[in-house]
């Protein structure tokens, strides 16, 4: 199985936490679907022809794209590419650009699962973070979804926002989970260099949330997504009747992928591309039919750490029957050996030859992680 991902670098405006790439010149959306035509033909045997089973549009805004667009990408996609007739086709999508005739219009060009960017159902939270959408559009997204015939939509949550008190992310938390959805992605708030949040941060004029604060917040996201019939599945994904996400399942189960658009990442088992996080440089290179990307072939070291990493995260945990068989006795017992102390004091649990993170364990997967990857 393969995947592939498309990032649509383009946003209407900013919002304060993101550090994603993209741009607000929206006019060149012509431009760059051009550019993807070339930059999917030229990468046409990356996947050396497997099925390509899920397909995710990401951003930047997605839902900035026509269905015209998306049909267009997706016969583009189809063009060069093995997708299969049951791709998983997801479309991150804002809030205030979902209406039902787009939505349906969405839907008959393959898409098949709505991401919607919800984040927050109190209008003081998306004005602080400078979204677009209110909370009223949140509402009527899933509504929109749900009436165009989408029955895979997730949408996206933040905690620990600045000032966010724990009744209001209950309040979220409660808002989500009495929708028609069957998917939660929720993210703790991160400031990062370069943005307007890490700015006011710096100069004192945004509290960060506390460590305390942030954990009782996670703690009873887990709380109430399990009560309400949720599964945790990923550190920050919650799915209901195994609504999975199968694309990002593949990132974690190793599985091929390619990623087209700028800054989007590529991997075939054995390296690692990522294209030029620059839509100018990205279109030059694409005009002149070469590939915009920088490469590193990972070791069989690194390969195992992207194991470790990737898998610990989620439910089906670290195999160490797979380390033994992929990488050898010796790596698989001294991973054993590392996790120790952490199933001795319940931050992991084992289960025959599979170890994976309790809740507590989630608590500080970061520590442990630290502590399990190989030198
Ligand atoms: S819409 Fe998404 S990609 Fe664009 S600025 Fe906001 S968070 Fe970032």
């Amino acid at each position: 199985m393969a995947g592939i991902y498309v990032h649509i670098p383009f946003c209407r405006r900013r919002c304060h936490y993101c550090d994603f790439y993209k741009t607000t010149e929206v006019t060149r959306l012509s431009f760059f679907k051009e550019a993807l035509v070339v930059e999917a033909e030229l990468q046409s045997d990356f996947l050396k022809g497997e099925r390509v089973k899920t397909v995710y549009f990401g951003g930047g805004t997605p839902s900035l794209l026509g269905a015209e667009d998306v049909a267009f990408l997706m016969g583009t996609l189809r063009r060069f590419f093995k997708l299969d007739p049951s791709a998983e086709v997801s479309l991150e999508v804002n809030p205030d650009d979902v209406d039902s005739g787009v939505a349906e219009s969405w839907a008959r060009t393959g898409v098949n699962r709505l991401s919607i960017g919800i984040q927050s159902f109190r209008d003081s939270h998306l004005r602080l973070m400078n979204r677009r959408h209110t909370a009223r559009q949140a509402f009527q997204a899933v509504d929109y979804a749900r009436g165009a015939g989408f029955t895979d939509i997730s949408i996206d949550l933040i905690y620990s926002i600045p000032g966010m008190t724990l009744p209001e992310w209950e309040n979220n938390l409660d808002t989500a989970l009495s929708l028609p959805v069957n998917h939660i992605s929720a993210y703790h708030l991160t400031y990062h260099e370069g943005t307007p949040f890490f700015e006011c941060l710096r100069k004192g004029t945004l509290t960060e949330t506390t460590e305390e604060e942030s954990l009782s917040q996670f703690d009873l996201l887990m709380k109430k997504t399990s009560e309400a019939g949720f599964e945790h599945y990923e550190i920050s994904n919650f799915a209901k009747n195994g609504a999975y996400s199968r694309h990002n399942c593949g990132y974690w189960f190793g599985e091929k992928y390619l990623g087209l658009g700028p800054s989007a990442h590529s991997y075939n088992g054995l390296s690692r591309q990522w294209n030029l996080a620059d839509l100018d440089l990205y279109l030059e290179a694409l005009k002149a039919r070469k590939l915009p990307f920088d490469e590193e072939v990972l070791s069989e070291k690194e390969r195992l750490n992207d194991y470790l990493i990737t898998r610990l995260r989620t439910r089906w945990g670290i195999s160490l029957a797979e380390i033994r068989r992929v990488y050898g006795d010796e790596e698989a017992g001294g991973v054993l050996r590392s996790a120790l102390p952490y199933l001795h004091d319940g931050f992991l649990e084992q289960e025959g030859d599979v170890l994976r993170l309790t809740p507590a364990g989630i608590l500080i997967s970061d520590r442990i992680l630290l502590e399990l990857i190989r030198e």
